[in-house]
């Protein structure tokens, strides 16, 4: 951990939040949840970090959502206690999860197979840990998850409920599929098939005399642009706390809003081929594509000045491990005031990935200077 002031005397590259932009994002939510009557549980996979995480579940019932093991010790150790592990599970990694039960924390899980059923009851019954559990139902991503309107919604609600440490928490879907909508109204769609199917699948089994307490549905595209959350009492969506250059194409939100960003210095000067090098590659940023900027041109994210302030037409045209090539959309990119040891701030197109690589956040509101650090997990 660095004790510096200013980004422009950091080691790069580093990772940067804006405090008033997060707060803003995590707002946003709040209100739409609140609005709809719906419980806020949001994905901390994007972030990894327990102020973040405070900020984020401010307001609301204190559950979060976690994608690997490492962060469900993390947040339960930051105070943590309703955690929603949402990966379909590999029975190895019960042992962890029934360690963090025993400390008292609420731990959900997914399943979405029978087979998985029976690993996953011997494991907990040998762990002596019941485990409430989300029955995983694919609302049109084809990724995980049962159908909501097959017969293997209902084999896997019985084989729960005939388990011995096995419990029915609810149902529970992801629109991942939200990512490929290339208007708003295509957004508002998929948004609704991720609600019906969710509630289609409560009801059935609520129908045939299951338990299914919570409908629990989210990507952060999703719920921006769901016209009802009608049936559903749980959204989980995670990247809305950073924003990205994927969430400002996908409509929400805009560029101002974007709080993530990676710091990076110049490098080097390519005249020939009309590129600035910067120190932050496919590590830092991910390799995540996406477009713009105006003229659709194929790029990694956009690069603003070490004070937040996007530089128009400047884009990140390639990525190497290590190494990102400065493009501008015009003839040539702005050597004179980004000479070599420069600092730039970059917007990646996927902020979950680019996070991942960093272990802590160096927090600014509004400018240049560190107001905090904050400490973030990683790994597995
Ligand atoms: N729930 C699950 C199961 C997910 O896999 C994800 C993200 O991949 C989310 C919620 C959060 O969605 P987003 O990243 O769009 O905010």
């Amino acid at each position: 951990m660095e004790h510096v002031s200013s980004l422009s005397l950091l080691q790069t590259p580093a990772a940067i939040v804006d405090r008033d932009k997060l707060q803003r994002n995590c707002d946003r939510m709040t209100v739409r949840a609140q609005t709809h009557r719906i419980n806020l549980r949001p994905h901390l996979k994007t972030t990894k970090a327990a102020k973040i995480a405070e900020i984020a579940t401010k307001q609301h019932f204190g559950g979060i959502t976690v994608s690997t093991v490492a962060e469900a010790f993390y947040f339960n150790a930051h105070g943590f206690q309703d955690i929603t592990y949402a990966v379909g599970l590999a029975p190895h990694k019960l042992p962890a999860l029934a360690a963090l039960q025993k400390e008292g924390a609420h731990i959900n899980i997914l399943i979405d197979e029978v087979a998985a059923i029976h690993a996953i009851d011997e494991a907990a019954r040998n762990l002596q840990s019941t485990f409430p559990v989300f029955i995983e139902v694919d609302s049109g991503e084809r990724r995980g998850g049962v159908s909501p309107d097959g017969q293997q919604l209902l084999d896997v609600a019985a084989g729960i409920v005939n388990s011995n440490s096995l419990t029915i928490a609810g149902v529970l879907t992801h629109a991942g599929h939200s990512y490929t909508g290339t208007t708003t109204d295509e957004i508002v769609e998929i948004a609704e098939q991720e609600r019906s199917g969710a509630v289609l699948a409560a009801t059935r089994l609520r129908g045939m005399g299951f338990d299914c307490q919570t409908v629990s549905i989210g990507s952060t595209p999703s719920v921006s642009h769901a016209a009802s959350f009608e049936g559903v009492t749980e959204i989980r969506p995670g990247v809305y706390i950073f924003g990205d250059m994927q969430q400002v194409a996908l409509g929400t939100c805009g560029i101002d809003d974007v709080a993530y960003s990676v710091l990076a210095t110049v490098i080097g000067h390519n005249h020939g081929a009309r590129r600035i090098l910067v120190d932050a590659g496919s590590l830092a940023l991910s390799k995540d594509g996406g477009r713009g900027p105006g003229a659709n041109l194929p790029t990694y994210g956009r690069v603003a000045t070490v004070d937040g302030r996007i530089l128009p037409g400047l884009y990140l045209s390639t990525l190497y491990q290590e190494h990102g090539l400065i493009a501008s959309k015009w003839e040539e990119p702005p050597y004179d005031s980004l000479p070599i040891g420069h600092k730039v701030r970059l917007l990646p197109n996927h902020s979950c990935l680019s996070a991942a690589s960093f272990d802590e956040y160096f927090v600014v509101q509004n400018g240049s200077q560190i107001t905090e650090i904050w400490d973030k997990t990683r790994g597995w």
